[in-house]
């Protein structure tokens, strides 16, 4: 839930010194160049805050959820998968207090410009901090403001065939409580016992006031959660382990560890439902904005929803007859967020013999092609080999065949999507079966027998990674 004290627009709280040198903009261009990411029904006129993702932004977005599967599910044995409906009985959103709580107190300009804006950030930004006392002034126009109004969050619509009887159900603002509800259904066919976790990837929905920032803060967007289960006395082990987990995570996939940094909430910056919240944050363009949030719920939500189901939500134990409602810890994480973390870490431009390349340093593993198979010119047999060695290869993992334009052409287009290795078949390749093999971030050039390629490319996507940004 929204409650933490930097800006919500992402002011930075780094010194422009520290910022990167890579805007925004630099990499919306890049997304739209290079079919990562388009603005939503742009033929319309685009609808705010809201964007499409092109073919290479779909498969960036799946490395990135299956490399948190990897990690959260996969390479451990006390979580299970589950993936709950957007649309929920209308009493989770009352038990968990979002239909009471998922506010944020607005105040408009009642002068020229009649803009909305969140009382806290202005407060925070006029008198320091977020419930400073003293007068406060629109931010566009110096105008007076309203008193603050309170402002749902959640997208309603109805349910059933005709309004005057449809249900109002609401879109998610947040994957977790599909988890609380179906927590005894898992408890049952799991056999888990506290330590454990269960893990969802999902879309959320929330409507934000200050959407912005690319696809930061969106309406619309991916969470990847866990909610895991622990007794009550071990949450603040569990919470610290879980905090080196998830950051261990972005490190390991090259985020450069000087660009992040977790933040511990203030006592005013708590939810109501929290014991303890660090964010991660990321040095974004627009200053350290949080990447995902880490929090010990206590057993807020699972003693909420008992009440208000009647269901009773503990953990009992067969042999000892113990029981107890668990405590949970919270790693929630957003998809969206994440990619644009790994594309703005990744982002490099240099110049190469006189040229200026641009290209994303991406660790290998989150690369949404791996290698590229280009014949060096269009005849003498070398397209129709290259084709051979593409069809190989992409039984093993994503690779392209590109024939189009001069050969430096193709690998920008290929240095711009982030592909870590480029095959060249050549005349020397009709002559001994041997092809070269181009390393992205090196630019060097390797010559190998192309019935190797496959092993060697397997070797080094698996080998550990960083990046060489520095
Ligand atoms: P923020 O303070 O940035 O609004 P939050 O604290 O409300 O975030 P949480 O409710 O903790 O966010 O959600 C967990 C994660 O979901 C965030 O860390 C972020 O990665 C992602 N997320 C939340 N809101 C959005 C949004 N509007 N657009 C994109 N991702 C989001």
């Amino acid at each position: 839930m929204a409650t933490e004290s930097t800006d919500k627009t992402g002011s930075p709280s780094a010194s422009p010194a520290e910022l990167p040198r890579i805007t925004l903009d630099e990499i919306v261009a890049l997304c739209k160049r290079r079919g990562f990411i388009f603005q939503s029904s742009e033929i319309y006129g685009g609808l705010a805050s809201t964007y499409d993702y092109g073919h290479y932004g779909v498969l960036l977005k799946n490395n990135v959820k299956a490399e948190w599967w990897r990690a959260v599910l996969q390479e451990r044995d006390d979580m299970v998968a589950l993936d709950a409906a957007i649309l929920m009985h209308p009493r989770t959103w009352e038990a968990s207090g979002h239909l009471e709580g998922f506010t944020d107190p607005l105040v408009q300009c009642l002068g020229r410009c009649k803009k909305r804006w969140r009382e806290d950030d202005v407060r925070e930004e006029q008198l320091g901090a977020e419930d400073a006392k003293g007068e406060i002034r629109c931010p566009e126009c110096g105008g007076e403001l309203s008193e603050p109004r309170h402002f749902n969050l959640m997208f309603e619509t109805l349910m059933g065939p005709s309004e005057e009887t449809g249900m109002k159900v609401y879109l998610r603002p947040e994957t977790a409580q599909g988890i609380f509800v179906n927590f005894k259904n898992v408890l049952q066919f799991a056999r888990k016992k506290p330590p454990f976790g269960i893990a969802q990837i999902g879309k959320a929905f929330r409507n934000e006031i200050t959407p912005g920032n690319f696809i930061f803060r969106t309406r619309e967007f991916e969470q990847m959660e866990i909610e895991f289960f622990v007794p009550p006395d071990e949450a603040p082990e569990w919470h610290k382990r879980w905090m080196e987990e998830r950051m261990r995570w972005y490190t390991d996939l090259g985020i450069r560890a000087d660009h992040l940094q977790l933040r511990e909430h203030g006592p005013d910056e708590l939810s109501h439902y929290s014991a303890a919240t660090s964010d991660i944050e990321y040095l974004f363009p627009m200053g350290w904005s949080e990447l995902e949030g880490i929090a010990n719920r206590t057993d807020f939500d699972l003693k909420r929803h008992a009440e208000f189901s009647g269901e009773k939500l503990e953990y009992v134990d067969s042999g000892s007859g113990e029981r107890y409602v668990p405590y949970v810890i919270e790693p929630s994480a957003g998809a969206d967020r994440a990619l644009l973390a790994f594309m703005v870490d990744a982002y490099d431009s240099e110049e190469v013999e006189g040229r200026e390349r641009v290209l994303l340093r991406l660790h290998p593993r989150l690369a949404p092609i791996k290698v590229a198979v280009l014949p060096l010119v269009n005849k003498d047999g070398q397209p129709e080999r290259a084709r051979e060695i593409y069809e190989q290869l992409r039984t093993l993992m994503p690779a392209e065949y590109d024939t189009g334009g001069s050969i430096g052409k193709r690998y920008r287009r290929q240095d711009e999507i982030g592909t870590p290795w480029g095959v060249t078949v050549d005349h020397q390749t009709m002559e001994d079966g041997t092809v070269t093999l181009r390393d992205r971030d090196t630019l060097e050039q390797t010559r190998i027998a192309a019935d190797e390629l496959g092993a060697e490319l397997a070797r080094r996507l698996a080998a550990p990674w960083t990046s060489p940004k520095g």
